[in-house]
């Protein structure tokens, strides 16, 4: 599906990008715009600037900017399609009629049909479950509720090849079945169904649409828990599951509860702790850290107690702390996870459980204590400051760096300072600060900004248009998008920021735009600054002309002395500085 630009217009015009923004992050006023924390890369002081009256966003960290739509896409993980739609349900704006759908391309279409194909995955699904006694009896056995069966839309995959031939009656052919890997072909040409006998867990997309799924299998069937292969729709390292269910309580109590399996997420939900997703069956990724980072840096980790789990938690905790997050461990008693502990000892109990959990890098101290046969001998301190060292050096805030390491250094008895020389030895393996800028970008003069601001004001712009011309543009940064507004007025067509970003194709000048317009230079843009500025460029115009013409003459000078071109240079340089001291005087 694709939207006409006068829909999209609609939804832009019926939404607020500070309304929207405040919804995920926390703003604060400065000057004319609102600052925050960027949820788009790991910082410590705000570059992330949110305009009202521009209706436009922009990090001046990792440049990262747009509208509001441009921030539902990034924030929500989204496409474009998915994020216009979302905003319009959100203010109510019916969708324009399916049928009238344009411009349908190939991609879109594919994409339409996956999540279709998924869609009617799901309903057979759940479908089976409704009709198989077994099915729901392991479930009951499990004492997964009628709620969290709903609410998660379990389902059951029957013994056998059921699928194809449902989804083939929907028109859904069988190629699309095996790009969302729910059918297989094996080596002798045969087609199966991926999922049989099997629990069904729909995996979703933090927009809630289904892009996988995961497989319990019941009785002997192996393995015993089967997931939906990497396809189109579906990246196993850049999701987490129920995250479509938890992330509003996530944001609500600027918490994440993470966990390692199915059965582990849904029984906390069940219990009231909406704030519970867990990995898809690997290890963790910077993208599912990522995913949670726009929500919250806070994360109870809460993975199996045996000693894969436990392997398993250090490696995270190094994950999160170094991407700024406060990482606290809960502890089980051993062979429980939350699922059977919760079912064992009761909500409450798990309550109590979370809230004595243990700061990540304390956690991590006592664990490697216990494992080593030694741990206060003089080698035994020694090696234990080498494995903790990486984890200090990940904290990101110094102040709490240097509070555990003071914590570290009584707990092994020894002096901080070596704890400290030992952290500063591993630095340089330090992995590299996520969404770092790149290299660096080349800066619009304060005169190019005034001029840019100004043809994108109503009231100066018509002062400002006509005196767009191509001498005084060439070789400023922002040519490419001056030139660009010169063609919108040109074609007598709107220009405002918002119109003009849609026109730009260079990201470089996309993010330029987005940077300029966010600069309020001192006493803002009146027409004595834009007429100023302009003398400005003019004068940096002729500055150039004067040194090309320079080197030009020079070079005449010395190949061929007699050339008539020199005293006509030598015309130019005079007419040059004249105008130079014209411009000097108005
Ligand atoms: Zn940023």
């Amino acid at each position: 599906m694709k939207f006409d630009s006068g829909f999209i217009s609609q939804v832009r015009s019926s939404t607020n990008i500070l309304e929207v923004v405040l919804g995920y992050i926390q703003l604060r006023k400065s000057g004319q715009n609102h600052i925050g924390l960027c949820p788009f890369h790991n910082e410590k002081t705000p570059s992330f600037n949110v305009n009202e009256s521009k209706q436009i966003f922009k990090c001046f960290g990792c440049h990262v900017g747009g509208d509001t739509i441009e921030f539902i896409r990034l924030i929500e993980n989204m496409s474009f399609v998915e994020s216009v739609t979302l905003l319009a349900r959100r203010q109510a704006i019916p969708l324009p009629d399916s049928g009238k759908k344009t411009g349908k391309s190939s991609k879109s279409s594919d994409f339409t049909d996956f999540f279709r194909l998924m869609e009617r995955a799901q309903e057979h699904f759940q479908g089976c479950f409704e009709t198989d006694s077994s099915a729901q009896s392991y479930l009951e056995k499990r004492q997964i509720e009628e709620e969290a069966i709903r609410s998660f839309g379990l389902g059951y995959a029957p013994p056998g090849n059921t699928l194809l031939g449902i989804l083939q009656l929907e028109g859904l052919s069988e190629s699309t079945a095996r790009k969302c890997g729910l059918i297989r072909k094996n080596a002798q040409g045969n087609i199966y169904d991926n999922f049989r006998g099997r629990i069904m867990f729909p995996i979703r997309n933090s927009a809630g649409r289904i892009i996988a799924f995961g497989g319990r299998g019941l009785g002997s069937v192996v393995p015993k828990y089967l997931n939906s292969p990497d396809t189109p729709l579906y990246k196993k390292s850049q999701n987490l599951f129920a995250f479509d269910l938890a992330k509003n309580e996530i944001r609500k109590r600027d918490c994440a509860i993470l966990v390692e399996g199915y059965f582990d997420c849904i029984a906390p939900h069940q219990a009231g702790f909406k704030n519970v997703v867990a990995q898809l069956g690997t290890s963790l990724t910077m993208d599912q850290v990522q995913l949670l980072r726009r929500f919250t840096r806070q994360i109870l980790l809460n993975y199996d107690t045996d000693s894969a789990g436990i392997k398993a938690t250090i490696r995270s905790l190094q994950l999160f702390l170094s991407s700024g997050f406060r990482v606290n461990i809960v502890s089980l008693p051993e062979k429980s996870d939350p699922d059977t502990f919760i079912q064992g000892n009761g909500a409450e109990a798990y309550r109590q459980k979370l809230l004595n959990s243990q700061p990540g890098i304390e956690f991590a101290l006592e664990h490697f204590l216990t494992q080593h046969r030694d741990p206060f001998g003089p080698k035994g301190k020694q090696e234990i400051t080498d494995l903790i060292a990486p984890l200090l050096l990940a904290v990101d805030n110094r102040i709490e760096r240097s509070e555990y390491i003071s914590r570290v250094a009584a707990r092994l008895q020894i002096e901080p300072g070596l704890i400290l020389q030992q952290v500063r030895r591993v630095r340089p393996h330090r992995q590299k600060e996520i969404g770092s800028p790149a290299a660096p970008r080349l800066h619009p003069l304060p005169a190019e900004i005034v001029l840019v601001q100004a043809l994108l004001d109503s009231e100066l712009q018509p002062e400002a248009l006509p005196r767009l011309n191509a001498n005084l543009i060439e070789g400023l940064v922002s040519e490419q998008l001056l030139r660009k507004i010169r063609k919108i007025w040109e074609l007598n067509a709107e220009l405002s920021i918002l119109t003009l970003r849609d026109q730009l194709e260079d990201a470089k000048d996309i993010d330029l735009l987005e940077t300029i317009s966010l600069q309020s230079p001192p006493g803002g843009i009146t027409l004595e600054s834009l007429l100023e500025s302009i003398r400005s460029l003019q004068k940096l115009h002729l500055d150039k002309k004067k040194r090309r013409i320079q080197t030009d003459l020079k070079d005449k000078e010395k190949m061929d002395p007699c050339s008539d071109r020199i005293p006509e240079l030598l015309k130019e340089l005079e007419k040059i500085a004249l105008y130079r001291i014209e411009l000097d005087q108005r």
